[in-house]
């Protein structure tokens, strides 16, 4: 089996595991992986089946689609992200019938290749506008990247097979059209400069890096047309290593980190690896939401200005928080560095699992941190646009996200832990195990037993008699955090020593819910506090408030601490009556009398599974 998961630099501070490696063995983390094997990703393949997305390969193939594509123009990126999904998941499991719907699958996507290599429904066709003819808007690179990261993940899962050899001829024919001797051009949509990087690293073939390299550096120079949103919106305003901090398109703005990463990385181009490091750093600290959430703009679904973070606009796009976790493990991976998977543990948690309903059948798109009104019910047999939805609903015109969660959740476990020549770091908490070998020839195995996120206490126990250094990140909000009885500080704790079979390490995460408190500057959070316990942020839930209670008309008695319970919290709040009918909403001193509440609050990404609902993450304080 090819080592590693999604990514597999050829150098940096940490090795990553392979699916061979690393199992998520039960608890929460498990029945997220169980639902995205047993519902999500039979809910996309049906969805993509019966609105005929991917009956556009069939028609593709016997040359009859023309002009009669089904969907818009990037869509079969959907497909290719269900493909990985189902690679990913494959190599987690071993599974029959998925093996075959998969092969299927894939032979009915190869059938659309043409000759030279090029695989689109969209283009090229009678009917159908010309190859390359809308570099801004057409999305083919976009869609070449995720196939090609569904071939990678194929490679890595142990099957150099169809899918990988349709992606080495499409790769191939990038090369003569995009390559040295081709069109000095890039993708709207950045996504194929992380592809092809991966692709060199999974095949060992160097030209799909040089590629990778070209499109990152031909970035920022121009070469897209003009578009309304201005060039920010692809990152084709300023070159990759020049820029400070993220902007635009924040899906675009992440997949092209990532990949620029991917290609500093490997080119031993130190100047773009701090670049990118330095973007993040700043992009972090003034552009991103308390769940790990970024974008803030509906219209161009792109960052905002520096500390423009409204909660109840917050835009937050899945597939953001996914690309942002995307970028982390990248940098993670080359520095070892602890803030990196305290933001994906953030961003994962909070963003990216507040997307799919419990019943893993329906989605959200944006992440909103403020529902100011009941949203209605989206009925189960329907189609919706991107971002209208006020619940999930289980299928969009733009439906970026849900294949993204279910690719994501299938190679989950591939990001909890890493290795490198003292020994294993564990970066993420919960049931699972760790089975590797170390340079030096010693065998690590490790069990993993914690009840997280909602309990703190994490216990590895080292199965069979090894020397190494167990590395453990204790989180940035851990504060007070033991390692066997022992406070530590927020970073990397280790312990290095000849463990016998059986011992055991014992970690204990404080788990009281705590208030926190923006940065004046985060103006639309300013005068408010949000509750987080552990790991996770909670909310504040309309149906978890007494008949009649308004979510709107709370304040927050943050003199009393809340009182912690076993997945939120307790608070009281005093509603404001009397208030609200003065007719005009300011005035020198804004009075009000209140009568106190008890309000139970949940994890956010939990929140919208018990009907319309108004919710809060920021409640202002009294
Ligand atoms: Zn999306």
């Amino acid at each position: 089996m090819t080592p590693g998961g999604p990514v597999s630099p050829s150098h940096g501070a940490l090795r990553p595991l392979g699916p061979d490696e690393v199992t998520i063995t039960g608890g929460f983390w498990h029945e997220k992986q169980a639902l995205n094997s047993t519902v999500i990703i039979d809910h996309c393949e049906s969805w993509m089946e019966r609105i005929g997305w991917i009956g556009n390969f069939d028609r593709a193939a016997d040359g009859t689609i023309g002009a009669d594509h089904v969907g818009i123009e990037f869509i079969d990126s959907e497909i290719y992200k269900l493909l990985e999904a189902m690679a990913w998941e494959l190599g987690r499991t071993p599974d029959r019938a998925l093996e075959l719907r998969f092969n299927a699958l894939v032979a009915r996507v190869a059938a659309a290749q043409s000759a030279d290599g090029y695989l689109h429904t969209s283009f090229g066709r009678e009917g159908q506008p010309a190859r390359y003819s809308d570099l801004e808007w057409g999305h083919e690179l976009y869609c070449f990247g995720h196939l090609i990261q569904a071939a990678v993940a194929r490679l890595r899962s142990g099957a150099d097979d169809l899918l990988p050899a349709v992606a080495r001829r499409l790769a191939d024919h990038v090369w003569e059209e995009f390559g040295p001797n081709g069109r000095v051009a890039v993708c709207g949509h950045p996504e194929i400069e992380p592809a092809l990087a991966e692709f060199a690293r999974a095949t060992g073939e160097p030209r799909y890096l040089e590629l990778a390299r070209l499109f990152v550096e031909r970035r920022g120079t121009g070469t897209l047309g003009p578009i309304q949103h201005g060039p920010e919106y692809f990152q084709d305003d300023v070159p990759v290593r020049d820029a400070t901090v993220l902007r635009g398109h924040a899906v675009r703005a992440l997949y092209l980190s990532a990949g620029a990463l991917d290609v500093a990385v490997e080119t031993a181009d130190d100047e773009l690896v701090a670049a990118i490091a330095g973007q993040w750093e700043q992009t972090v600290a003034r552009r991103t939401y308390i769940t790990g959430g970024v974008g803030s703009h509906h219209l161009d679904e792109a960052f905002g200005a520096d500390f423009e973070l409204p909660a109840d606009r917050a835009y937050a796009e899945t597939c953001a928080g996914i690309a942002s976790s995307m970028l982390s493990w990248r940098l993670l991976l080359h520095s070892g560095e602890s803030r990196y998977a305290d933001l994906m543990e953030r961003t994962l948690i909070n963003n990216v699992l507040a997307s799919p309903r419990e019943d893993g059948r329906a989605f959200y798109y944006t992440n909103t941190l403020h529902q100011r009104v009941n949203g209605s019910v989206p009925a189960d047999d329907t189609v919706i646009e991107r971002a209208l939805s006020s619940l999930r609903a289980p299928w969009f015109w733009v439906s970026c996200c849900p294949t993204n969660v279910a690719r994501t959740l299938a190679s989950l476990h591939l990001y909890f832990a890493t290795a490198d020549d003292e020994g294993v770091q564990l970066h993420q908490y919960g049931d699972y195990s760790v089975a590797t070998t170390l340079p030096d020839g010693q065998a690590v195995t490790l069990r993993i037993a914690s009840a997280y996120p909602f309990d703190g206490r994490v216990v590895v126990t080292v199965d069979s008699a090894a020397e190494f250094t167990l590395s453990m990140r204790i989180p940035e909000w851990a504060v007070g955090a033991r390692l066997d009885g022992t406070p530590v500080d927020s970073g990397t704790a280790r312990v290095r020593r000849a463990f016998a079979a059986g011992e055991t390490v014992t970690l204990e995460l404080p788990m009281d819910a705590r208030f926190v408190r923006p940065d004046a500057r985060v103006d639309d959070a300013r005068g408010q506090v949000a509750i987080e316990r552990g790991p996770v942020v909670l909310c504040l839930e309309s149906v978890d408030l007494p008949e009649g209670v308004d979510t709107e008309n709370l304040v927050i008695d943050s003199t009393r601490p809340p009182v912690t319970t076993p997945r939120g919290a307790v608070v009281l709040v005093h509603e404001r009556i009397g208030a609200p009918e003065r007719g005009w909403p300011y005035g020198q001193q804004v009075s009000y009398l209140s009568q106190q509440v008890t309000a139970h609050l949940v994890p956010y990404f939990s929140w919208a599974n018990r009907g319309p609902s108004t919710m809060r993450v920021w409640i202002p304080e009294s």
